[in-house]
């Protein structure tokens, strides 16, 4: 995510230095049963601002130790009795309701709290078995909610089902929803989605969308985290190509001006990126512009990302071009390879923010690295008097100086690690570290490996100075 806040510090500081600065993709059969499958049938009623939906999540059939329960997050809950910031605060409050839970077929009771769904399973599910859960939702969509928003003839559906929460070596993972950073941590899935819309609407998706508005669509998508959809009478797109991924650009009238400029810009950005850190492995990507909650200037999902039209400058006001970047960015870092976006923050926007100033930097001739290195003696300071450092949990920043922390400061170490051992290097770690935790997760210590093995040199101090102050 990219957040407004961001945005306009980054133009203040940039102002103040310029008056002196189908989706559908073959896996080996093998690894299939590694990943849950999604059934979703939804149907959008307009009138009630409601999404209907009937769900089968098959479960994976790997696990360490037989499983008794599984855990869903119920992210929508948060706008039924929104307790954040009260300028986010949604206009509309919204929630989701979950009916008629079965387990293999038969009903199971749930436990319910807030964002968290707890199915108890009849019996505990031992290695190389699967289970399927079944279940129907009612989803009330929200105004004026933080990704998940309902705005005249669009509805954005953003955590819109019932998420299988991840279970790894730490145990299940239900952590609290929070406005700071992006709350939300899933593993690889495979999406099998029907969407029943008004006459006039047309999906776009995570999955490689049918361009036309129709009633019924069918979408799959294999090997991703999330499954988003954009539902909409209102946008018109403009499309190029960028290898062998179509892009997209979505975008409605009163933004025609900047569809061009900011195609050219996802399709370039898509190209710097893949050339650099290892190919983009979907057949499509969506740009959809507008703004999709209180302060989000942009947002990452598999396929599919957001960003604002036109952004402040020390110019004048411009196309956004680095938001847009920032979030094709994230089709790499998060999207491709995962990590826990609640406990390292700093993996994903980090290296996002990094890609972003490189495009900046590279392709729009705006070299923002003087400026970074001013954000990092800033960053400085915080870590003395707040004794925070760069790679703590979501709930441990302040908001005012997430952004700075976990953003900037991990941006300016990796140009830093360009002068220290070279731009080749530094690019050969993130495509090597993008190819061994393809479709995985990764962690701090993972991209610290990666590095030293490609680097040929321990750079552990080097990496313990600039995320932890030591
Ligand atoms: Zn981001």
């Amino acid at each position: 995510m990219m957040r407004r806040r961001l945005l306009a510090s980054m133009l203040l500081v940039t102002m103040a230095i310029s008056a002196v600065c189908s989706g559908k993709f073959a896996y080996a059969e093998e690894t299939i049963t590694n990943r849950p499958t999604y059934q979703i049938e939804a149907t959008y009623v307009e009138k009630q601002e409601i999404v209907k939906g009937h769900m089968t999540v098959t479960l994976p059939e790997l696990r360490d130790t037989p499983q008794k329960e599984v855990y869903f997050r119920l992210y929508p809950n948060v706008f039924q009795h929104w307790k954040y910031n009260k300028e986010a605060k949604p206009t509309k409050a919204g929630h989701i309701a979950i009916s008629h839970v079965k387990v293999d077929g038969v009903k199971q009771k749930v436990t319910i709290k807030d964002t968290v769904m707890k199915v108890d399973l009849p019996k505990p599910l031992p290695k190389g078995k699967s289970a399927k859960i079944e279940l129907d939702y009612q989803l009330y969509l929200p105004h004026g909610g933080t990704r998940l928003n309902k705005y005249k003839n669009t509805a954005f559906l953003a955590q819109w089902y019932p998420m299988l929460a991840v279970k790894d070596k730490e145990g299940w993972h239900t952590e609290p929803y929070t406005t700071t950073g992006d709350p939300f941590y899933s593993s690889m899935s495979d999406f099998d989605v029907i969407f029943h819309v008004p006459k006039g609407y047309q999906v776009i998706s995570t999955a490689k969308d049918v361009h036309q508005a129709k009633q019924t669509v069918h979408l799959q998508q294999y090997n991703v985290r999330d499954f988003v959809a954009v539902l909409t009478k209102d946008y018109q797109v403009l499309s190029g190509k960028s290898g062998k991924t179509k892009v997209n650009l979505w975008y409605t009238k009163t933004m025609k001006d900047v569809s061009k400029p900011l195609l050219h810009a996802a399709v370039d950005g898509l190209q710097f990126y893949g050339s650099r850190f290892g190919e983009y492995p979907y057949q499509e990507v969506d740009v959809v512009l507008g703004e999709t909650g209180f302060g989000i200037a942009g947002m990452e999902y598999p396929g599919l990302v957001t960003s604002l039209p036109k952004v402040p400058t020390s110019d004048g006001i411009a196309p956004a071009v680095n938001v847009v970047v920032h979030e094709l960015a994230h089709q790499w870092w998060y999207g491709v390879v995962g990590n826990n976006q609640v406990k390292e923050p700093w993996l994903d926007e980090g290296l996002t923010t990094f890609s972003e100033f490189l495009y900046m930097q590279k392709q729009m001739k705006q070299d923002d690295e003087p400026w970074l290195k001013r954000v990092a003696i800033k960053s400085d300071e915080i870590h003395r008097s707040a004794g925070i450092h760069s790679a703590q949990r979501l709930y441990d920043y302040p908001d005012e100086v997430y952004g700075i922390m976990v953003y900037l400061r991990p941006a300016a170490m990796m140009f830093a690690l360009i002068h220290e051992i070279g731009e080749e290097k530094v690019m050969k770690i993130l495509n090597s570290y993008y190819h061994q935790y393809q479709f995985k997760t990764a962690t701090t210590a993972d991209f610290i490996r990666v590095a030293n093995q490609v680097a040929e040199k321990d750079l552990t101090p080097f990496f313990q100075r600039w995320l932890y102050f030591k």
